[in-house]
């Protein structure tokens, strides 16, 4: 049976998953959410003998119904190979009490990677699949490191164009420094005068401007996102909480069928979505406990009902996670309440007041880390096992430490862990000691090889002696002026 999509807000349209791949966001604003979320088709024992790639085939023929066996294995064969550092993908390491599911060892050493590896094999093959003949624009908010890994998936992919939008102000210096020298005839990559709420809130009213649609269609070009409001992002995400799980049983560190909690760093809410999604598959998960940095919008949603946007934006050390707005939510909220309706209302008036109230359980729990207790974290559990952390999977370390000081919950726990600490070497080795402080970012990638006993990973070697091909700076009322101009 095929699984049709939806949009959260009600539009009536179903869609195809290579449809919804192809469109990105639905014609009324909503996001794409399959009618049913399929149970796994086969016995769980199972997951333990299977490599990364076939664990990827038999999750993702189950919600991406439409595309062939043929199809599938071409994307995940081609997604999933030495691409990433290592063979096993996204390998479980544990460092003193704690599980890492290290899901960095992709092209640019940030956990985008699993999803944008994939992503642009499955737009190109949804659009041979629909007939799309239009040259596919992919536009893309980012607050660091989704930006840098859908250029490198998109990167001179026949038939495709990128556009990139960054805050100026609210990315690393190593972020910042992948994206502007990102090689490929068909990227293109601007810094917009904002935060990533305000780059991420003008790139979605693109895609839902029919006028500039209908303009550009004439000229030959669709729009798609590779932002996870995209299903086609979602969807892969799914297989590492499944991975994740097998390991920890081959370990032997839980026995098949135990429960177990995932603590995810979060920002737009796309990566513990796939968790939730996995559970609803039928993964055995406890809780999934959301970590948010000083900008703990889903912690106070979660903790009491009430989203508000309504208070100062924190520029953090762990900026992938600087977000007010977090747009998968709306999936959850669409899910939990069964209601494109209600879904709708409630964005409304996120979109009107910045707020809405709406009680959520369903085994989620909110927890935060500050900028000094991030720091803490990264320092303590360096000195403890010489493990080193990224700042954003520190926010989540931290956060499920509370979280089980508090509730006394002792079920295994995995702490997912999004970044490798080169990404942001220079505030981990300000973590780790205080004479590193104002170390250039640069330098801090030697320094942090030595400190930590391990090579600079390959794609960010010498990145600040590469030249810098994208300089452009925007404000962010032109950004519509800017892709028409690009797409010129
Ligand atoms: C994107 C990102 C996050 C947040 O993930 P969401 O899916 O947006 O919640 C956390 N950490 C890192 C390093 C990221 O790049």
């Amino acid at each position: 049976m095929d699984i049709m999509f939806k949009s959260t807000r009600g539009d009536k349209n179903y869609v195809t998953a290579s449809q919804a791949i192809v469109k990105g966001i639905a014609d009324d604003g909503g996001l794409f959410v399959p009618e049913v979320i399929p149970k796994i088709d086969f016995d769980l024992g199972k997951i333990t003998s299977y490599s990364y790639r076939e664990l990827a085939y038999r999750i993702l023929r189950l919600i991406l119904t439409d595309y062939t066996e043929d199809e599938l294995k071409y994307c995940i064969n081609s997604a999933y190979d030495e691409k990433f550092d290592t063979e096993l993908i996204a390998p479980l390491v544990k460092a003193g009490n704690a599980n890492f599911l290290e899901l960095f060892h992709g092209r640019t050493i940030a956990f985008k990677d699993m999803a944008l590896s994939i992503l642009p094999y499955l737009l190109k093959t949804a659009a041979k699949k629909n007939g799309v003949s239009e040259e596919i624009v992919i536009l893309t908010a980012t607050s660091g490191d989704t930006g840098k890994a859908a250029l490198e998936g998109f990167a001179d992919v026949e038939g495709t164009r990128i556009i990139v939008f960054y805050p100026n102000d609210g990315v690393s210096d190593v972020q910042k420094a992948q994206m502007v020298t990102q090689k490929g005839a068909n990227t293109c990559v601007a810094a917009i005068k904002g935060n990533f709420d305000d780059a991420q809130t003008a790139v979605k009213k693109i895609f839902t401007d029919s006028e500039l649609k209908q303009e550009l269609k004439q000229r030959g070009f669709v729009f798609s996102s590779a932002n996870s409001i995209n299903i086609g992002r979602l969807a892969p995400q799914i297989v590492y909480y499944f991975y994740a799980y097998a390991q920890l049983v081959n370990s032997g560190r839980i026995t098949m069928g135990d429960k177990i909690n995932f603590t995810v760093p979060t920002g737009n809410f796309g990566n513990i979505l796939a968790g939730y999604y996995a559970k609803q598959m039928g993964l055995p998960v406890n809780k999934l406990i959301c970590a948010s940095n000083d900008n703990k919008v889903l912690f106070d949603f979660l903790t009491t009902g009430d989203y508000d946007i309504n208070r100062d934006f924190i520029v953090t050390v762990s900026p992938s996670m600087d977000i007010l707005i977090s747009s998968n939510l709306e999936r959850l909220l669409y899910h939990v309440s069964n209601s494109a309706e209600k879904t709708k209302e409630l964005m409304t008036s996120l979109a009107n007041g910045g707020k809405y109230s709406f009680k959520v359980d369903e085994g989620f729990v909110g927890e935060y880390a500050t900028i000094s207790e991030t720091f803490e974290a990264i320092n303590s559990l360096y000195k403890e096992t010489s493990y080193v952390m990224d700042t954003h999977t520190a926010v989540a370390y931290c956060a499920y430490k509370k979280y089980a000081a508090a509730s006394q919950d002792s079920t295994p726990n995995v702490i997912v862990s999004t970044a490798s600490p080169y990404k942001f070497a220079k505030d981990v080795l300000r973590a780790i000691d205080g004479k590193y402080d104002g170390i250039d970012p640069f330098e801090a990638l030697e320094v942090l090889s030595d400190v930590s006993e391990t090579p600079i990973p390959a794609p960010i070697k010498d990145i600040d002696k590469r030249e810098v091909i994208h300089k452009t700076v925007i404000d962010r009322s032109e950004i519509k002026d800017f892709v028409r101009e690009k797409l010129n």
